[in-house]
């Protein structure tokens, strides 16, 4: 059976197509700057099936476009996998915020996309993008089920004192703020592989798990659930990101507006996109660039990675104590699989805890692995995240 899953963002469109339940990758692709590509820009279409690559650069004016020319690449005689779009047999999206209503995956019609559109309130960057993908594959492809799977679903068993804000209880009531949380797929995938790496139930584990990538959270995950989460009613809270600020004091705001005159969104877009590594380091939002930076000497580079990992390691401490301990911490996602020097830092200075990094293991890891000493109490894992699958089977078992 073929499945295919779809990631829509503002500008942009991903897409991998699988064979079912096999979970075999057939294809793969990334569409990006959608509605700002002119002809003579760099590629923005880029298409895989096994190790045969394709780039173009075809000027995509809306989502709809761009899942036409998907589906026209997915059957083409040369790079497609499919005879006929009629083989796609249902469609899985990622939707980030499910809001309250939404705590598992669910067949979409047009009060779930509406229910989507709504939820734009808590995810104003992504909701909307989400919902417009969803109503473009329904167009498109009328008679094919589709599948909405939420980033917030797997944070559905945070107790109370984890989701409540120390707001007022009747305006967040009416307005249903609280903390949703957010990376919920790739959070659940790691903490399944890592029951399984390790050799033992999830039921009886409790980890952290730390998504670090461009979007970063830390969940603390107790026997298989979602007990706490460092991202909150929007992705914007937590430890810092690429452009993201992560947690500020919220009278910054009005100090910002009042002293730099800025209006609302103008101090949205600062904290979303112009804030984070990138508006600590005044260098960039890439992990990689901060590194080679702070290398050579640049002292603001070296502050903002120092910054980032000292947030990280707070909340890591904060969910140990919270479960009352910790079996193994989880790195994940762009940053948590591939940065040697992020995890280090993490994990340096444990040994209070009986716990120690193993630094070969660290810097030569590559897969799913171990880096912890033989003699470390908690476990220290990189388990490459896949939000894809996770979407997949979820969509798959509603067939
Ligand atoms: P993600 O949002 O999970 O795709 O992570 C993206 C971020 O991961 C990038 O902005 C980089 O900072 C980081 N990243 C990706 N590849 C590497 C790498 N090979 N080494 C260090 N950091 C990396």
């Amino acid at each position: 059976m073929k499945v295919i899953v779809l990631n829509c963002g503002s500008s942009s469109l991903k897409y991998q197509l699988f064979d079912m339940p096999a979970e075999q990758v057939l294809a793969k692709g990334l569409v990006e700057r959608i509605g700002v590509t002119r002809a003579g820009d760099a590629p923005c279409f880029h298409h895989q099936r096994g190790d045969a690559k394709w780039e173009w650069n075809w000027p995509m004016t809306d989502h709809r476009t761009a899942v036409k020319k998907m589906l026209e690449v997915l059957t083409g005689p040369e790079t497609g996998s499919l005879k006929s779009i009629a083989e796609i047999q249902a469609v899985g999206h990622r939707v980030v915020h499910g809001g309250p209503r939404y705590t598992r995956p669910v067949l979409v019609d047009s009060n779930v996309v509406e229910d989507i559109e709504v939820y734009s309130m808590y995810a104003p960057l992504h909701n909307p993008a989400n919902a417009l993908g969803i109503r473009v594959m329904r167009e498109v492809l009328p008679s094919v089920p589709n599948i909405a799977v939420f980033d917030t679903s797997f944070h559905h068993t945070l107790p109370p004192q984890a989701f409540l804000y120390g707001l007022n209880g009747e305006i967040a009531g009416k307005y249903g703020i609280r903390r949703y949380g957010f990376h919920g797929l790739s959070h659940q995938y790691v903490s399944e592989r890592a029951a399984m790496f390790l050799g033992k139930p999830l039921s009886s584990l409790r980890l952290v798990t730390c998504h670090i990538g461009n979007g970063t959270s830390i969940c603390a995950v107790d026997g298989g659930k979602s007990v706490d989460i460092s991202m909150g009613m929007t992705p914007l809270e937590g430890v810092i990101m690429g452009t993201r600020s992560g947690t500020i004091d919220p009278s910054i705001v009005e100090l910002l507006m009042e002293k730099e005159k800025l209006n609302f969104q103008e101090i949205i877009d600062l904290l979303n996109r112009k804030s984070g590594l990138l508006g600590l380091s005044g260098v960039s939002s890439d992990i990689r660039d901060l590194e080679k930076a702070a290398r050579e000497g640049h002292r603001r580079a070296q502050g903002a990675l120092d910054v980032h990992t000292y947030q990280i390691k707070k909340y890591i401490g904060s969910y140990i104590f919270a479960m009352n301990g910790v079996d193994a911490i989880i790195f994940t996602a762009g940053i948590g699989e591939n940065s040697s020097r992020c995890r280090a830092e993490i994990c340096r200075h444990l040994d209070f805890l009986d716990t120690w990094l193993d630094e070969d293991k660290n810097r030569n890891c590559t897969g799913e692995a171990l880096i912890n000493t033989p003699d470390s109490k908690i476990k220290i894992a990189v388990i490459p995240t896949n939000e894809e699958i996770m979407i997949a089977r979820a969509t798959m078992a509603w067939k």
